[in-house]
């Protein structure tokens, strides 16, 4: 640990070692008078007293000279420390001839208990100069030497052994406080090399700290920046999505002849793939806002396998791949729809990425667990793109982005859905040969209760809507349109308007008695559709109402949930409008 190798952590030990010599320097002039007064009243008999007097002067007015040098460094740091700490040194040299002069001044006419005394002051006196300039060495050395060696000649000169062995005394004793100051020295720079050093490492520690919390803020407000953009994008799709297929409804059930009908055909195609994509946005804002919750049961995994067989062979048929699959009886808690979305969508993935080959769903059992994989024979993934793959929108070799070839979400879906189920998606692939994708299950053992009867849907009475009174509330006007054109084409009354004050004109106006209410959920000027039926409903007594809603955004969802009023996400298809139409009116 050399300090002299870092010009930038010398200059620091200078300037510290110059701020511990001032201030030593700062508080030994009143200690040194009150001493050298002693001294001065022990050599007051024996030598001339203005010599005295002169002397002690001197001494103190250059101690104070000094303390005002070393206040001055302490509040105006130098630029040169070196330069100063020279100055210092000069000043202890300076001290150690005034202090040292005593020697020749007073000790040849002292007799010989006076001068031991005289030693004994000066001895001492040097000693207390180890605290004063222990911080720089250089400048204990410049004042020891002329302080003391005055008198180690002065002892020697009187000849006799014992004198000598007094002057041999002083020297060792001086030579000792030598070599304890440099040593004090080595221990003050040392120390400050781990000081400085630590400062440093917890500077670094804290520019890290700020790096990785400025990281970690950037990274949250790209993912809410993301889920904010989602959740708009898939709202604006919403809206003309939903207009359009309520005339593409409307347009099936009026076609006069073939060829409108067939076209028809084609914009409903169109809009289930369109409606699909709009789908997986909202699935993605609704597993990020925690507006999922899975409902945990009792499932034969065997019903969902072959569920998802039924599905895909005709998938399978159609591209010319074999399609293994083994189902089993074996049972899990867990959510089977969430279940089934993860493994469908694994499936669905095998299929549009095997060209040639198969695909197999296989269940794998043993004591305690259920391993659900999906093998296919397909292209395969690159062991780079493996992590990436379950990111949002990511997909391998589709840069041009082609709708045809998926939107990029269904991994993404996949994960957050096996989060929630607590499962691990695992993935074995190897590139140009194929892939696996599993999720394992901890198994259920004892009693396998018989299988539920499977809960029929109620056949949909369409005439059960006819002459129904319909109140639609929405601020889009096409939306408004296609509502009343399909509405009334179910034979059904239809008032439509923009939001609560022009409702309230329609009931004043017309008397209107309503079956249900169809309110959008966020109106024009900030409205919003939950309190528009609540207001409405004060006048009307508990209509049955509905909510049709092109928001994604996690906070909406979570107020839509609370409502507890029944929620249909735009587009909405006509069955589904009819099917909750007629569930809200039986009730
Ligand atoms: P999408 O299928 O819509 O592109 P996914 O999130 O489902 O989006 O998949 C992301 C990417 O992972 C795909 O683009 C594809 O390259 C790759 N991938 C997923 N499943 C498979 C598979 N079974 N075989 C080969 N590649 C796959």
């Amino acid at each position: 640990m050399e300090v002299d190798e870092d010009p930038v952590r010398l200059a620091h030990l200078r300037r510290q070692q110059l701020n511990l010599l001032a201030r030593q320097a700062t508080r030994s002039p009143f200690v040194i008078a009150i001493v050298a007064a002693v001294l001065a009243y022990v050599v007051s008999g024996h030598a001339p007293l203005y010599q005295v007097g002169l002397w002690g002067v001197a001494l103190v007015a250059l101690l104070f000279v000094r303390r005002a040098y070393a206040l001055r460094q302490l509040h105006n740091p130098p630029v040169d420390v070196q330069r100063a700490l020279g100055h210092m040194v000069w000043l202890a040299f300076a001290a150690g001839v005034f202090t040292g002069s005593a020697g020749p001044l007073f000790f040849p006419p002292l007799h010989a208990e006076g001068r031991a005394l005289l030693t004994m002051i000066l001895v001492c006196w040097t000693a207390g100069g180890v605290s004063t300039a222990a911080a720089y060495a250089r400048a204990f050395y410049a004042y020891v030497a002329p302080a003391l060696l005055p008198l180690v000649l002065l002892w020697s000169m009187a000849g006799d052994a014992q004198s000598i062995a007094v002057a041999v005394l002083i020297l060792l004793f001086g030579l000792i406080q030598v070599f304890f100051v440099r040593d004090n020295e080595r221990v003050v720079r040392e120390s400050f090399v781990i000081r400085y050093e630590n400062e440093r490492l917890l500077e670094a520690l804290e520019r890290e700290r700020q790096e990785v919390l400025f990281a970690r803020d950037r990274a949250e407000e790209a993912n809410r920046a993301k889920s904010q953009f989602l959740a708009a994008a898939s709202h604006d799709l919403r809206q003309p999505l939903h207009a359009l297929s309520l005339f593409s409804a409307t347009l099936t059930l009026r076609a006069v002849d073939g060829t409108t009908a067939e076209i028809a055909g084609h914009i409903n195609k169109a809009l289930a793939s369109l409606s699909t994509l709009v789908d997986s946005l909202l699935d993605i804002s609704k597993l990020d806002a925690g507006a999922v919750r899975p409902e945990l049961q009792r499932v034969n995994v065997r019903a969902l396998i072959e569920r998802i067989e039924a599905e895909y062979r005709p998938v399978a048929r159609e591209k010319g791949l074999s399609f293994r699959v083994a189902p089993a009886d074996a049972h899990v808690d867990t959510d089977p729809l969430l279940l089934e979305r993860v493994v469908r969508n694994l499936v669905d993935n095998a299929f549009k990425y095997t060209a040639a080959g198969s695909v197999s769903l296989d269940i794998e059992l043993d004591e305690q667990t259920v391993r659900i994989a999906v093998r296919d024979t397909g292209t395969g993934i690159p062991k780079s793109e493996r992590e990436r793959i379950f990111e949002e929108f990511y997909q391998v070799g589709n840069p041009e982005r082609d709708r045809g070839k998926g939107l990029g979400l269904g991994l993404a879906i996949v994960r957050r859905l096996a989060r929630l189920l607590g499962l691990e998606v695992e993935l074995e692939s190897d590139p140009g040969r194929g892939s696996t994708f599993a999720v394992t299950l901890a198994r259920l053992s004892g009693e396998i209760p018989p299988p539920q009867p499977p809960r029929l849907p109620e056949p949909l009475d369409a005439g059960a809507l006819a002459g129904a009174k319909v109140l639609v509330v929405d601020d889009e006007p096409s939306v408004r349109v296609g509502m009343r054109a399909l509405l009334e084409s179910w034979g059904c009354r239809v008032a439509a308007c923009s939001g609560f004050v022009e409702a309230q004109r329609l009931l004043d106006d017309y008397a209107l008695d309503l079956d249900v209410i169809i309110a959008d959920f966020r109106l024009a000027q900030h409205e919003n559709g939950i309190e528009t039926v609540r207001r409405l409903r004060v006048r009307l007594g508990d209509v049955p109402a509905l909510m049709v809603s092109g928001d994604t955004a996690p906070e909406r969802l979570r107020e839509a949930q609370a409502s507890g009023l029944p929620f249909l996400h735009k587009p909405v298809s006509a069955e589904k409008l009819k099917e909750t139409m007629l569930a809200v009116l039986r009730r």
